[in-house]
């Protein structure tokens, strides 16, 4: 797809021509498990990775291939790999960086469920995770040592209306000869464009935006295809002959696309977290609209942010959007077109009062969600952040007097109007 077309064009047309076999124009959802050969030959070549083609749906699918180069276009990608979840992505973007003994530095302003999964599960794969504040760049420096893989970090951390400043933590990677892997779930590619700031790796949760809807669980890797690999000697698994393939150098072979492929060959075959081409289906059909309702949804944040500053049973509200907020300028740089639909609250109330907040709600929903149509609250502290220490909820932006909103693509007055009524309950 011509690199020339804009974001609402590829958002619609990229990864997707009208099928081969029968002319549909929509992408078709490729429900099989595996592909025919044309004889033994094309089946040794397709085995030995020197033509590329469809095996066996755990490595890839049309459907989904379809999915992966459309947010590769989005991101400005070289390839991007599907996976079953974000946090499945998340594994699949560190899998072939990293052994046991390495280590990745990260933002200590995380996604709840990546903090556990660096914190807890990475350790018994023999990863660990130094977690610093990624607003201070000399600790940043500091944390990184000889075993240090990657650097990762969220564009606007949820639930802390944090934006990142990409740049400046992409110049430290490369200083250090290690990848800058982003999570963009929070922004999308229509907000942020991690990739032309400097990341290497771009990781989504598609149950998030990319869908839209709250119909799928999805992940994605995007790799941009500029980081030389063999730069040092860090990451064997791209550099270095790879055993279960006769010796292939994945990154001498594959040039820009080694990550992918390794991703394929390596990743998807022995790791198995593949998205199902039913659940691509459904993300593809959420991208073609996906500028469109980040719009929707950035202008609804706005308003709703504005309002509950305004009101006086309200502490704070962090939304990187506020004048107020401390990040307003670093949005404007990072996420020009609006600083995303998701931002806390603290109640004057308290613990109690959020709590009652969330049970009195009738349009928002109480889910463990975010990025959906519909409006979304939680109580971070007392669910999805439950895991973390005081500390951990407190640096994390999930303090027990903090609710996170995802504000939907509703009219904005009826969300105004719900929240009225329930913080005068919350509140009574
Ligand atoms: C939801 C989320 C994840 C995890 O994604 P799943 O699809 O739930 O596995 C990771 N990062 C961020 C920022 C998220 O919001």
């Amino acid at each position: 797809m011509s690199d020339t077309f804009g974001f609402d064009t590829l958002q619609i047309h990229a990864g997707a021509r009208p099928d081969p076999a029968t002319g549909a124009r929509q992408v078709p959802i490729y429900q099989t498990t595996a592909y025919v050969f044309r004889d033994a030959d094309h089946a040794a070549a397709l085995f030995n990775l020197q033509e590329v083609g469809y095996i066996y749906s755990r490595l890839t699918n049309p459907t989904v291939a379809a999915l992966g180069e459309r947010v590769a276009a989005l991101e400005g990608g070289a390839g991007a790999v599907c996976c079953s979840s974000g946090h499945a992505a998340q594994i699949m973007a560190l899998f072939p960086l990293m052994m046991p003994g390495t280590n990745i530095v990260a933002s200590t302003r995380l996604y709840g469920g990546t903090i556990t999964q660096f914190s807890q599960t990475f350790r018994r794969f023999g990863w660990s995770t130094n977690f610093v504040d990624t607003d201070d760049l000399a600790a940043v420096d500091a944390a990184i040592d000889d075993n240090t893989r990657a650097i990762f970090a969220e564009t606007i951390a949820n639930p802390g209306g944090y934006v990142t400043d990409i740049p400046a933590l992409a110049e430290i990677a490369n200083r250090h000869g290690i990848p800058l892997i982003i999570d963009n779930t929070t922004a999308t590619p229509y907000l942020a464009n991690p990739i032309a700031q400097g990341a290497t790796l771009v990781v989504h949760s598609m149950t998030k935006y990319l869908t839209g809807n709250g119909t799928v669980t999805g992940g994605v890797v995007v790799d941009s295809g500029a980081f030389d690999w063999s730069q040092n000697d860090k990451f064997p698994s791209l550099s270095q002959p790879e055993p279960a393939y006769h010796g292939l150098k994945f990154h001498e072979t594959f040039g820009s696309l080694a990550f992918t492929f390794h991703s394929i060959a390596i990743g998807l075959r022995d790791l198995g977290m593949t998205l199902n081409p039913q659940a691509a289906h459904y993300s593809l059909m959420g991208i073609e609209t996906l500028s469109l309702r980040m719009d929707k949804h950035v202008a609804n944040a706005q308003k709703l942010a504005e309002w509950l500053q305004a009101d006086n049973r309200v502490e704070a509200v962090t939304y990187a959007g506020l004048d107020s907020s401390p990040y307003k300028e670093r949005a404007g740089r990072i996420v020009p077109k609006g600083a995303g639909a998701l931002f806390t609250v603290a109640l004057k109330g308290g613990y109690e009062a959020c709590v009652k907040l969330v049970d009195s709600l009738e349009l928002f929903s109480h889910v463990a969600n975010l990025g959906d149509t519909r409006s979304l609250i939680i109580h971070s502290a007392s669910t999805t952040h439950r895991q973390l220490s005081p500390e951990q909820q407190v640096a994390a932006g999930a303090a027990p007097n903090v609710v996170r909103l995802s504000i939907g693509i509703e009219d904005a007055d009826d969300l105004i109007a719900d929240l009225d009524q329930a913080l005068a309950k919350a509140t009574a």
